[in-house]
């Protein structure tokens, strides 16, 4: 729910005066290329090809690239560090206690699946005994605090209006199938997958001890209330624009605006006392909330209550339930073959659970002080490098450039891991049942986010553990982050020489500070405030430059007969352009020092763009290219290579790339924004 740009990307640190840049490697294996096919003709195949018959595709997976690839790595490490732990017996109250208890009852198969649906069940009889609708006002709020999102959820994060300060705030929610599409269109697959989903409702019932026929009469009832919260759902493009999601009123006009739930005691379920003010984000949709609450009957309220418990718990309970459960997500809606190990879905929860905790002992073991002052370096570096930049834009007026430069002069800069670490000493693991500490855990982190509401905001709070594989850019708080799990190899490596990591984890910062100046940040100042600081003519110019890029990635036939979607992908793929662009002129800065020599067989500026290419080899299923043209904004791998190199230069010149080449576009036709 927080506006974080991410970037399935990475960081890699950096590294450069420290070390002696002869003794450093070139950092490209060269088994990932594919020599049978000319850079000139396809870049992608070239670049990444070898890799792609390395890392074939398997059943897990719909997806598989270096970024899934660095994710299984960091995953076997977090398992080595948290089997250990979890082998030894630690006393009652320690950090050990809490991660070994986790990790043991969720490899325990036989505890699980002795246990069936018991520990779901007083759940689920507590729902039922509601014989009142105004009981709703207090059953909704106690399920959310264990993260069971009946209707719609309530979280706290900076005032979009006053950043500096945390605001109460409500988010749609309650449909399961996630996005709204799939209870409203008719397409032939939207159809497909209600059906699926009709079938797999009633199966989770009949499997949490309902009879076939309470089964179905509550799948109807599931079914018709997310339909109706869908309908009033705000679409994708609606939820990307701020203003039409900041609607702050007082809790008395909160009481007008819906009055079939009893706020007072909605808010005190929650622990919260003396709220004044919230931001509604979705006006509508909820109340559409209190529309459903005042007119279906209490008995399909109560399945479509129930049936949130149930598929909240499903991923905790025996195998049977968990292979249904399985069977829908995984397969019918993403396509996936095979059931994660059991392992990997433990490590996991450790890893959501006890987040920091176990970030904290990761860092230890893999991130090095040396490394964060790399990361630190390349950083500054690629920001002095986009400040000079934006000075000799043509289409950004004089007035916005000063406001950008002092955006980017503020930037908060997060690398590696925190400098203080959460306190889980008043979260309480006990041995009964997976699915009990889970709940414990997300209540603990509910009452730690609830209890800022009100407060001046933390902006040394971290919204991404140190282990994660990936990065962010923050508008609310002007940051950039990039955390220790995503600062290795191919993104970053410490052996390497300038060309690897500035053309690999150079080009993912690039990529997210250019978030904070495109027509998305653009909409935040540089506190953090929705606030447009661009001039008329500076969007206008703007969008004349990009709606070249547009037109580009429109024409990119991304399987035969489909075509990529040139304005949903814009943003992102702007931003791959300024990254490389940033990116490639901070490294010839650093190279003028000290000018690298040719290594094993390519040129340094060759050496940046393969490191580039490399971050998004992978290989992809042919239903997955069509999920992900329809719902990602970021282009899939192969055409963030080949549709985003043919518009820089130095590309042109590092290959000799010449017209007639089948990647070559002329120079009139090449993007220019950053
Ligand atoms: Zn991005």
């Amino acid at each position: 729910m927080r506006r974080l740009s991410l970037l399935i990307i990475i960081a890699s640190a950096l590294m450069t005066t420290a070390c002696n840049p002869k003794a450093q490697t070139s950092g490209i294996d060269v088994t990932n290329l594919d020599t049978s096919v000319s850079p000139k003709v396809d870049f992608y195949q070239y670049a990444c090809g070898g890799w792609m018959q390395k890392n074939p595709l398997t059943g897990e997976y719909a997806r598989f690239g270096s970024f899934d690839k660095l994710a299984e790595d960091n995953r076997e490490q977090l398992n080595g560090l948290i089997k250990d732990i979890a082998s030894k017996v630690s006393e009652k109250g320690a950090i050990e206690q809490k991660i070994g208890d986790i990790y043991n009852l969720a490899m325990d198969s036989i505890k699980l699946n002795e246990d069936g649906y018991t520990p779901v069940k007083a759940d689920l009889e507590r729902v039922a005994s509601i014989k009142d609708k105004s009981e709703l006002s207090v059953v909704i709020p106690e399920l959310l605090l264990s993260d069971i999102g009946a209707y719609f959820s309530i979280y706290v994060d900076a005032d979009p209006a006053n950043s500096s300060q945390y605001l109460l705030q409500t988010y749609q929610g309650g449909i399961s199938l996630g996005e709204r599409e799939y209870y409203l269109d008719n397409d032939e697959h939207s159809v497909g997958i209600r059906n699926k989903y009709k079938e797999h409702v009633a199966k989770m019932f009949e499997l949490t001890g309902f009879t076939p026929k309470q089964a179905q009469k509550n799948t109807e009832a599931v079914l018709r209330i997310e339909t109706r919260l869908a309908t009033t759902a705000y679409d994708k493009v609606k939820l990307r624009d701020p203003y039409a999601n900041y609607n702050k009123i007082s809790v008395e006009e909160l009481r007008k605006l819906i009055s079939s739930i009893d706020w007072n005691s909605y808010f005190t379920t929650l622990g919260l006392e003396n709220v004044n003010e919230l931001n509604v984000s979705q006006k509508e949709s909820l109340v559409e909330v209190g529309n459903i609450i005042a007119s279906e009957p209490l008995d399909a309220q109560i399945a479509y209550i129930q049936w949130k418990v149930i598929d909240s718990a499903a991923s905790y309970l025996s195998d049977d339930i968990y292979a249904q459960n399985f069977d829908f997500y995984g397969k019918t809606l993403s396509g996936k073959e095979t059931q994660s190990p059991r392992w990997k879905r433990a490590v996991s929860s450790v890893n959501s659970m006890l987040g920091e905790a176990v970030g904290q002992m990761y860092v230890k073991q893999y991130f090095s002080p040396e490394a964060k002052e790399r990361m630190i370096k390349l950083v500054r570096n690629l920001q002095t490098t986009l400040g000079q930049r934006i000075e000799v834009l043509t289409w950004m007026s004089d007035e916005t450039k000063a406001k950008a430069k002092e955006k980017l002069d503020a930037f908060y800069v997060k690398i590696g891991y925190p400098d203080k670490w959460r306190d889980y000493s008043a979260l309480n693991i006990e041995k009964d049942s997976y699915y009990e500490n889970v709940k414990r855990a997300n209540r603990f982190e509910y009452a730690y986010m609830l209890a800022k509401a009100g407060k001046l905001v933390d902006k040394d709070e971290w919204q991404m553990t140190p282990q994660t594989v990936n990065a962010y850019y923050n508008p609310s708080t002007n940051e950039i982050c990039f955390p220790a799990g995503i600062l290795q190899y191919p993104f970053f490596d410490m052996k390497a020489d300038d060309a690897f990591n500035y053309g690999a984890i150079g080009v993912v910062i690039g990529h997210e500070m250019t978030h904070g100046f495109d027509d998305q940040g653009r909409q935040f100042d540089k506190d953090g405030n929705l606030k447009d600081w661009w001039t008329k003519e500076d969007a206008t110019r703007f969008e004349e430059r990009a709606k070249v890029m547009a037109d580009f990635f429109d024409t990119i036939e991304v399987t035969p007969g489909v075509h990529g979607n040139g304005k949903f992908t814009l943003g992102e793929n702007i931003a791959d352009h300024g990254g490389l662009q940033v990116a490639y002129q901070a490294f010839q800065t650093v190279a003028q020092g000290t000018p690298l020599a040719h290594k094993d067989g390519f040129t340094p500026e060759q050496r940046f763009f393969l490191a580039y290419a490399t971050v998004w080899a992978g290989n992809i299923r042919p239903e997955e290219i069509l999920v992900r043209t329809k719902s990602d904004p970021h282009s899939l791998g192969r055409w963030r290579v080949n549709g985003a190199l043919p518009h820089i230069a130095a590309w042109y010149e590092a290959f000799d790339v010449q017209e007639g080449d089948p990647q070559f576009v002329s120079v009139e036709k090449r993007v220019s924004i950053w």
